[in-house]
This record gives structure tokens, sequence and C-alpha cells, in this order.
């Protein structure tokens, strides 16, 4: 691609500050801390699959590198380094700098040095890797829930779903409030890394939220071997989608609905109390949203009446892999 080391240079290149060896050579170089494993993911972002072709380059940015955050967060893994792989179908100078711009305040914000990537020509395609660093043995993963373990959930359910409906039908009503916490939960989402290192001692298990609360509690408790029953009430959300939950586009949103990036996760009760003094150290609501069994089942009840999950477009629990 043209001009592909003013690109790097200009718009991908910035310093670092726990980093051996930079952008720049054939490779970077990093040293992990001693008594620490490293936590390895990625994630990429397609136009047309994963965000509009018209949306907002700063957002693009950003989400594209959350998105790989909140994987860090749900392991209870502190943010190191990333790549950014990212194939443009044409030099496009203000659309570059806008996303730069997203994609650096995102890394700042958490402290994420940029150790590399590659740039080359294509349809607009973002592949980002991500490393993290946990002390050995704390990473959490999705097996270790026990029977009798509280379920919990950060912040709020189902607004990025909301955000995207509106987006498709943008004759929807929402009041101006609600449209614009939807559409910053859509398009910036905030991973909850700060969480996620604080449950290290905390949680038995712990995912983050991006395929939909059902689509993502089924992988717990079936790494688990467990089941729940839930109350769709005691879900945190939006009071506008609280207001009707009756709906079932509603209920859709909050169960079903992707792109949430909260966690969810499990902890003995006997830590109630600290996970509440958390939540207001984090200035971040953390809600109890039921108990982890032994039946091997997921049952979502509004008021007295269970919840049809398949017409939510929800696959059956035995058949969710
Ligand atoms: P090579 O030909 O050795 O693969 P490149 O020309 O692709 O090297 O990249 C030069 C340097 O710039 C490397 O350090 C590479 O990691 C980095 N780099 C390339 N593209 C990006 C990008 N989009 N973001 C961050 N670093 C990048
Ligand atoms: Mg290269």
């Amino acid at each position: 691609m043209a001009a592909e080391f003013d690109i790097i240079k200009q718009y991908f290149t910035q310093p670092t500050s726990h980093t051996d060896l930079g952008i720049g050579d054939d490779g970077a170089l990093i040293s992990s801390a001693e008594g620490h494993q490293l936590v390895v993911s990625a994630d990429m972002s397609v136009v047309g699959t994963h965000f509009y072709k018209n949306a907002e380059p700063y957002d693009v940015g950003w989400k594209s590198l959350a998105v790989n955050l909140s994987d860090l967060a749900a392991m209870g893994a502190t943010p190191r380094w990333a790549t950014l792989c990212i194939a443009l179908p044409k030099v496009n100078e203000s659309w570059l700098k806008e996303f730069s711009r997203g994609f650096h305040a995102c890394a700042k914000a958490f402290s994420l040095d940029i150790i590399g990537g590659d740039t080359t020509k294509g349809p607009l395609n973002i592949a980002v890797q991500i490393i993290g660093e946990v002390p050995t043995g704390q990473a959490l993963t999705r097996s270790g829930a026990k029977a009798g373990d509280d379920i919990w959930v950060s912040g709020r359910i189902g607004s990025a779903a909301l955000g995207l409906a509106s987006l498709r039908s943008p004759q929807m009503l929402l009041e101006d409030e609600t449209l614009f916490a939807c559409l910053k939960a859509l398009n910036i989402p905030q991973p909850r890394n700060k969480l996620g290192i604080a449950l290290r001692q905390i949680a038995t298990s712990c995912i983050d939220i991006s395929d939909g609360l059902l689509a993502d509690l089924t992988h717990i408790l079936k790494a688990s071997k467990l089941g729940t029953t839930l109350q769709l009430s005691n879900i945190p959300c939006l009071p506008l989608l609280q207001k009707r939950l009756d709906k079932s586009s509603v209920q859709r949103a909050i169960l079903a609905g992707g792109d949430d990036y909260e966690l969810c996760f499990t902890a003995s009760p006997e830590y109630r109390e600290k996970i509440t003094t958390l939540s207001n150290t984090l200035n971040l609501p953390i809600t109890l949203i039921g108990q982890a069994s032994i039946e091997q089942k997921l049952e979502v009840y509004f008021e007295d009446k269970l919840i049809n999950l398949s017409k939510l477009g929800y696959e059956h629990f035995a058949e969710t892999a």
C-alpha cells in the first residue's frame, strides 16, 4: 500500500510505557512480570458485520480495542500490550485520524501499549490481539462456579441492543436521554477491567457479555455443569426497559441482546458485602440476579410466567455449546 510507512508513523505510533522495543522493528520485545501468567486474546471487527460503513471512525477505533479489553476483564487480567492489524480500502486521512484517535484514547484509558501490527489494502477489517497479565493461578475462567454460588452482573443489560434497534428503526420512540445512553453503550462500550481485577480473589467464574446475557451465562453454567432460574425484573436495565418488561422486544434486548460488555460472574454468598462495597468503590452497579444450582437447566420468569426463551431466538440450554 502506498505510503504505508507514513501511515504507520503518523497514525499508529504512540509512545509506550512498559515495552522493551515497540513499533519499528520486525518484532516487539516485551517482558512479563515474575510470578505472572500472560493472558492472550484476539477479536476482529469487520465492516458490515460489527459496525456500519458510516459509523463514526472514532467509535470504531474505540470499540475495536474495547471489545478485546473486555475479554481481559473477564479473565481478571491487567491490560498490558496490543497489536493492530488493519485492512483499509483506501487511504482516507480524515477517517484514519479519527479512527486512530479513538483507538489510542481507549489504549491510554487502560494503560495499554500498542506494540505493532500490520497495515494493508482490503475491505475494512480490524484485527486486534491483546495481551494481559495475571498473578499465576489467579485468572478467572468460565468453569469454576459451584452450586449455591450467587450470579452477578455489572452495569445495565440490554442498552446496546436497544441502541442498535434504534439505528435500525429510527422511528422508534426513545426519550433523548435514553437514546443517548443506549447509543453510548453500543458505540463506546466501557470494558470492566477494574472490576475483573478486583474479582480475582472473589469470583469463582467470570465471562464478559458480548453475545447476550443468556448465551454468555450459559457458557458459565455449561462449563461448570450447573443451571439457574432467573426473574426478569431482577436483571438490571434502564428504567425505560424496566417499565416494559412484558414486551417481547424488551425481553429480547435484555436476555438475548449482545454488545453489553458487562461482566457476569459467580461468587460464594459470603462475598455479598465485599461485592456491594466494590460496587460503591467503582461507582458501578453490580447486581445479584440469581443462584447457581445443580439442576442443569436455565429458566427465566417474568412475574409468575415462564418466558419461552426459544421465541427470543435463544436456543435450548441443552443444545447450546
Ligand atoms: P514488516 O514488513 O516487517 O512486517 P511492517 O512494514 O508491516 O513491517 O511494519 C513496520 C512496523 O510497524 C512493525 O513494527 C509493525 O509491527 C508496525 N505496524 C504496522 N502496521 C501497524 C498498525 N496498524 N498499528 C501498529 N503498528 C503497526
Ligand atoms: Mg507487516
